[in-house]
């Protein structure tokens, strides 16, 4: 018989665990089942901060000279910051579409304490680690990016004589992808312990009357990648989309189930690695960046909810104000860490700017990790793609000839 390959596995433990979930007691799916998954989580939250580390100082050292390095930075940051102001107007149009909060009448969610979002020069600033052993003991991986990327271009700018710095982030590098390689074998048990309870807490009659929101999230998103990400990698990055989708598709189920980039980044770098053949060079950069700034799930969501919320209260939203929403929810985007339900709380910024009621944000609380996982496999796909872009613009791609696209 035929091995099964990993992404299968995963699969078939996401949905052995669906189905399980139904079935199950919440108090036993807690108890028992979710150390499972909490345990998969602690291993590859163990890999990150080393891992972004690494790649991201040996992909500076590697690009050579600091004009290149300069060059793919901008194409990779051009590229997020357009798919994801595109997935904003994505959602935008969903929810104008479905309208998901006409004729609503839903109870908040007294749980939910709504949070301010920060405000944009504080979240600049936080950018430069004030100490980067601190950023790296808080896991902050804007603050761990930015110092990896000034010892990057410091090691090609010194030359020879820091080539042992450079190679000891080669090494551990290495090391750290071995690491992910162990834990992965170990995904479909942890994927299945991960999912059990969310479907266990949130079996079908809870999600009914947010249905629609959770429709036009998920159409949105998958519509989203459908779209955006296959003629890109198609046109842009001659790759056949579907060789694409199967190389990727065990981070993206790793994403579905963690709800967090972050966490899914070691997946990710081997997938894109070894399934797509990038370069080391162009993934170490895009990935890690990505996994902390791009988010177009989370951009999508942010359109859908930001109108369905003005829908609930029967407020009307002017094309400007929905114009402003793709501006905020842009940034909104950027600003929200890789981890479960860091869109939620950046939810706020965008509402705020509109003058949208701000316990808005309590109304989806409820059903916010079932969105996260639709938009975090968005998210980490939305890497990828670029990815596999931005490694075609530079001609840094090898994959066997049969999985290029035939004109
Ligand atoms: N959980 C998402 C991620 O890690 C972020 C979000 O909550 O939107 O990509």
């Amino acid at each position: 018989m035929k091995k099964l390959s990993l992404a299968t596995k995963i699969l078939i433990g996401l949905i052995l665990g669906v189905i399980v979930g139904l079935f199950t007691p919440l108090d036993f799916a807690t108890t028992f089942i979710k150390p499972f998954g909490d345990l998969f989580l602690r291993l590859i939250k163990m890999i990150i901060v080393p891992l972004v580390l690494a790649s991201l100082v040996v992909g500076a050292a590697s690009v050579g000279d600091v004009k290149k390095l300069g060059r793919i930075g901008g194409k990779t940051m051009a590229y997020y910051l357009l798919t994801s102001a595109f997935a904003v107007v994505v959602g935008l149009v969903m929810a104008n579409i479905l309208q998901p909060g006409a004729g609503l009448d839903i109870p908040v969610d007294a749980t939910y304490e709504g949070r301010e979002a920060p405000p944009i020069a504080a979240v600049l600033l936080d950018i430069i680690p004030e100490n980067p052993v601190g950023a790296m003991v808080n896991a902050s991986m804007l603050q761990i990016i930015a110092f990896a990327l000034f010892l990057g271009i410091a090691i090609t700018l010194v030359g020879e004589r820091a080539n042992p710095v450079k190679d000891f982030f080669d090494g551990l590098a290495e090391v750290m992808y071995k690491i992910t390689g162990i834990v992965m074998a170990y995904a479909p048990i942890g994927v299945f312990g991960l999912i059990v309870p969310v479907v266990a807490k949130h079996g079908l009659d809870v999600l009914a009357p947010l249905a629609m929101v959770i429709l036009a999230v998920y159409l949105g998103c998958f519509l989203h990648a459908a779209v955006v990400y296959s003629s890109a990698v198609k046109f842009l990055g001659k790759m056949n989309p579907l060789t694409y989708y199967k190389g990727i598709a065990p981070a993206a189920l790793v994403a579905f189930t963690t709800c967090s980039s972050s966490g899914t980044l070691p997946v990710t770098i081997k997938c894109v690695e070894e399934n797509l053949g990038i370069s080391k060079e162009i993934s170490s950069f895009c990935l890690p960046l990505g996994a902390t700034v791009n988010m177009d799930g989370t951009a999508v969501y942010m359109g859908v909810c930001a109108l369905f919320v003005a829908q609930v209260y029967g407020l009307d939203l002017s094309f400007s104000q929905q114009l402003t929403i793709v501006l905020v929810g842009t940034l909104a985007s950027i600003g929200a860490a890789g981890v479960p339900g860091a869109g939620l709380i950046m939810l706020t910024m965008t509402l705020t700017a509109v003058n949208l009621p701000l316990e808005g944000v309590a109304l989806v609380a409820g059903i916010d990790r079932i969105l996260d996982m639709a938009r975090t496999c968005v998210n980490v796909t939305g890497d990828t793609s670029c990815c596999v872009v931005v490694a075609a613009s530079e001609n840094d791609i090898s994959i066997s000839p049969e999985s290029k696209v035939t004109a």
